[in-house]
């Protein structure tokens, strides 16, 4: 689901949003050397003692030598062999595949099988009928020399899963990426949808919001097209000249709601044969008017007939038009009919048991289904972890064990709406919140420069683990690559400065575009997304050209990057698995949850003077005098200033986990300067607290409108889903202009933190307790 261009993009808002980096008393690192002051390798690792650091490495070393590039090709070029999305032969067959590999490589395997809702197009028709007629093609053409683009009897028909069936004919609006705000631009401009269907083009966030906020407006219809602006011929020559998408490249995906994750009809329990499922009607993620995307060879006669105003300026893309919103002249007929079956999703599970704490799980995925032959989504993602997989069988077999027990998942339907992950994950979340230590997901690789998102408890592991990689093309270490990055980045001297004073990068938050998200929100369990990219000159996102031909061309071509991913993500998931104490860093946490609560006293702020502002632009008649009385243009309504919130819950609360944090780093640090393990007994109750700690930022409720989402600090937004919304409960109300409803929820969220300091608190005491006794 994922594709790097969105994670990019995602990246740059985060860093938009929050800055780059966090500082830290350099106390409270005292034990994680930086690689400026100790070289890779030496300084000892965060929850071991020296000796084990030592073993640790060594293992590390071998494991990190024993990735294979060739490997990565081969299966990669297996695995996208053939269209393999849910319910298909070949997805099936991959499934089969991936499991006889984990078994041969020495895991305990097996495949959990889901029933799941997952409709496949009937009918599609996109067709002008005014003022003159135009049928779409709706089909992306086979390209010579590509041997895989001209399996059109098993490929997926371009369309966006979970529309609605819908039958409609109505003048067409052009609402450039059809957010919230672009509607209220439209407002300005004197233009309804209601009616209406819509043309949005693809970006900008969750592909499922265009539709919902163009029901919201009252619209019928909504088409989705790919502008070569976003990811066509404007940034480099398509495909086969070039790796971007062609003309006729459609991206199909899916459009479900962002109420819940998982198979719409059994929200919060695993959809298991037996499982009790709502009706289809009463399916909240389902959309409620029809929606088809298209290329733009067939948006282009859409968009050429339309009139009406030109569209503002960042609305228009490469096409060689003048963009027009109408409505109409333009006209156009719309339907989509699908077939409504229920499907076999496969989740290969592969279990490595641990030899001293088998009921502590590090667990490891990545998606295997794919839109079509999906060669770099999820096909890129998923090799390195099985490349992962066979590597650490191989050194199980000459003599490592790892402590903590190891869980490989291949999931399937993540596509659709991460639904093999969430089945999984609603089915056994009791056991997973007893014992998982942490999840690491992938989705896609290609190349350039590290990337991870996730809970910040892990920030300080990553960034360890990654100052241990190499990077293929600079021969620095890739975390200092993507610390370098962000310099260059930064907007300013401010943040340069905060760069440069930690040693740690800055991950971002994590919204729901791939298969942690139900480990995060819904079972509150500690997670990272990692993967490499940045320097790709092609897309070929959810098409027919997302291949091996395609990748091998154009994108990671010598598998390089997705050898220092396999390294990178084997080394995390080793250096979680064996440590004597479980390398969670909360300084960094509250840190974060710092700044997400003077993000929201300052989004606050800036929405009073933004209204006071308007509110005397209205008064001194500003827009009327302003106004070119040949063009339509209406003046933003006049609105209430926004009252005071009471913050003060949420700063305590971020107080209370600080001080407990810096408490329990403190200890650590003194248990890591002495340097030996702590007795087995005492390490093992330390360990179950700290497992806990991620679970306190979950209440059953969930957040106030999307019960299914959990977590009261990390959380996908309800409109910009792919991204982050940190603080949801508060946030979500903040931006849609609810004040007393937002301010409402802080002392919930205040009491949460609470909790969560406690629970650090209870780790920084058992600590604390075991140093005494060790004296
Ligand atoms: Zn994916």
């Amino acid at each position: 689901m994922t594709s790097l261009r969105s994670l990019i993009a995602n990246l740059v808002v985060y860093l938009v949003a929050y800055l780059a980096i966090i500082t830290i008393g350099a106390a409270h690192f005292a034990f994680a050397q930086s690689p400026q002051t100790a070289p890779a390798g030496t300084s000892r690792l965060a929850g071991y003692s020296s000796e084990s650091s030592q073993t640790e490495r060594d293992w590390e070393k071998k494991f990190q030598a024993g990735i294979v590039p060739e490997n990565l090709r081969q299966n990669m070029q297996r695995l996208s062999a053939r269209p393999h999305h849910v319910g298909s032969p070949y997805d099936k067959e991959n499934a089969d595949w991936i499991l006889s590999k984990f078994k041969v490589w020495g895991f305990d395997a097996h495949i959990e099988t889901f029933q799941v809702l997952f409709p496949t197009p009937k009918e599609r028709i996109v067709e002008m009928i005014e003022p003159t007629k135009f049928r779409a093609k709706l089909q992306e053409p086979a390209v010579p020399g590509d041997p895989t683009s001209n399996q059109v009897a098993e490929q997926l028909p371009t369309y966006n899963a979970y529309s609605i069936d819908g039958d409609v004919t109505a003048p067409l609006v052009y609402v450039n990426y059809g957010n919230r705000e672009d509607y209220e631009q439209l407002d300005r401009l004197g233009i309804s949808v209601k009616g209406a269907i819509v043309i949005a083009r693809y970006g900008e966030g969750w592909r499922g919001m265009k539709p919902k906020v163009a029901a919201e407006h009252q619209a019928i219809g909504c088409i989705i097209y790919s502008d070569p602006k976003d990811d066509g011929f404007f940034n480099g020559d398509d495909y086969p000249k070039g790796g971007w998408r062609p003309r006729e490249g459609v991206q199909r995906g899916s459009v479900m709601g962002t109420d819940y994750p998982g198979d719409p009809l059994t929200p919060g329990v695993g959809a298991t044969a037996g499982a009790k499922r709502l009706d289809i009607k009463d399916a909240k993620t389902i959309t409620k008017i029809p929606v088809l995307p298209i290329s733009w060879g067939d948006a282009l006669p859409l968009l050429s007939a339309l009139q009406g105003p030109v569209a503002p300026e960042e609305w228009r893309g490469a096409l060689p038009i003048t963009y027009h919103l109408g409505p109409g002249p333009a006209k156009v007929h719309l339907k989509v009919a699908s077939n409504w079956d229920l499907k076999p999703i496969n989740d290969v599970i592969a279990t490595l048991r641990g030899s001293d704490e088998p009921d502590e799980w590090v667990i490891r995925g990545n998606h295997y289904d794919a839109w079509v032959n999906g060669a770099e989504d999820p096909i890129a993602g998923m090799v390195t972890v099985l490349e992962e997989a066979r590597a650490l069988g191989e050194l199980h077999k000459q003599g490592w064990n790892p402590k903590r027990t190891i869980i490989f998942c291949a999931w399937d339907g993540e596509e659709p709406g991460l639904l093999g992950s969430t089945e999984w994950v609603e089915t056994h979340r009791d056991e997973l919140q007893k014992r998982a230590v942490a999840y690491i997901n992938s989705d896609s690789n290609d190349r350039g420069f590290f990337e991870a998102g996730g809970t910040h408890d892990l920030q300080h592991l990553i960034n360890d683990v990654t100052r241990d990689i190499q990077d293929p093309e600079k021969l620095i270490s890739v975390q200092q690559r993507a610390r370098l990055q962000r310099i260059a980045r930064a907007r300013n001297a401010e943040e340069r400065a905060e760069t440069r004073k930690s040693d740690d990068v800055r991950i971002r938050a994590l919204g729901d575009s791939s298969d942690f998200t139900a480990f995060i929100n819904y079972a509150g369990i500690s997670a990272l997304n990692i993967g490499y990219g940045g320097e790709d000159d092609a897309d070929a996102y959810h098409s027919i050209y997302d291949d091996f031909y395609w990748y091998t061309k154009y994108v990671d071509t010598d598998f390089s990057y997705g050898r220092a991913l396999a390294q990178t993500g084997g080394t995390a998931v080793m250096r979680l698995a064996d440590a004597g104490v479980i390398p969670y860093e909360y300084n960094a946490e509250a840190e974060t949850i710092g700044r997400y609560v003077t993000d929201l006293e300052k989004l606050l702020k800036d929405k009073q003077d933004e209204i006071t502002e308007r509110n005397l632009e209205l008064q001194e008649g500003v827009f009327t005098a302003t106004a070119d009385p040949r063009k339509t243009s209406v003046p933003p309504p006049a609105k209430a200033v926004p009252p005071f919130m009471n913050f003060a819950p949420l700063k305590n609360g971020v107080e209370a986990i600080k001080k407990s944090a810096e408490r329990y780093q403190a200890a650590f640090t003194k248990w890591q300067t002495a340097g030996s393990d702590l007795p087995a007994r005492t390490a093992a109750a330390l360990n179950a607290d700290l497992i806990q700690i991620q679970r306190t930022f979950l209440t059953e409720k969930g957040l106030p409108e999307r019960p299914w989402f959990k977590h009261q600090v990390y959380a996908p937004g309800a409109y910009n889903s792919y991204g982050a919304k940190p603080i949801a409960a508060v946030r979500e109300y903040m931006d849609q202009e609810k004040w007393k409803e937002a301010d409402a929820q802080i002392p919930m969220v205040g009491q949460v933190l609470e909790n969560v300091a406690v629970a650090i608190g209870k780790a920084a005491d058992d600590l604390e307790k075991a140093i005494a006794q060790g004296r």
